[in-house]
């Protein structure tokens, strides 16, 4: 990857931003220009890929999200600030697979850890087993009120039934 979340910027040209950009590279296999009209909405820098030779396989568009979210999760004892659940479009014009020369989407689901390559169907299904997850967090939630209760008004029980046998002890 020649481009992270960071380098990505708004496109740099007059055109405004619905309107894709097209521009050129040299290849580094044939050394000749490959001219190449961005994914609508790509908001990705390519000055870079414009400006030196690159293998047309590294050349892609992609539409970000720019709102990461993190989690303080933990793997080593300490908490840590990790993204969760980024997402964004790519496509590879000069893609080896053929499946990535259209635009397919990627998720992020924790820092470094993706699932890529998703057509309209792949992310329903990603979604819809996240959709499970957050139910099944909303029961964990629900049951959790419910035990602090339980659990707040056991004390005050326990306390009381101290209390009476001290009185009547
Ligand atoms: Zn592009």
């Amino acid at each position: 990857m020649t481009h992270s979340a960071t380098t990505a910027t708004a496109p740099s040209t007059h055109e405004s931003a619905g309107t894709p950009r097209t521009w050129s590279f040299t290849s580094s296999v044939t050394g000749e220009q490959v001219a190449i009209t961005c994914m609508p909405g790509c908001t990705i820098d390519h000055t870079r890929d414009a400006e030196t030779p690159s293998h047309p396989v590294d050349i892609y568009c992609w539409i970000g999200e720019s709102d990461d979210v993190t989690l303080p999760i933990d793997t080593t004892g300490t908490p840590e600030e990790f993204r969760v659940l980024s997402s964004r479009i790519e496509v590879h014009p000069f893609a080896r697979a053929l499946s990535h020369r259209l635009p397919f989407a990627v998720v992020e689901v924790v820092d470094e850890h993706w699932i890529g390559g998703l057509d309209p169907d792949g992310l329903e299904m990603v979604i819809n087993t996240l959709a499970e997850r957050l139910d099944a967090l909303r029961r964990t939630h629900a049951d959790l009120v419910r035990a602090r209760a339980d659990y707040a008004a056991e004390q005050v029980l326990s306390a009381l039934r101290q209390n009476k046998a001290e009185v009547t002890a």
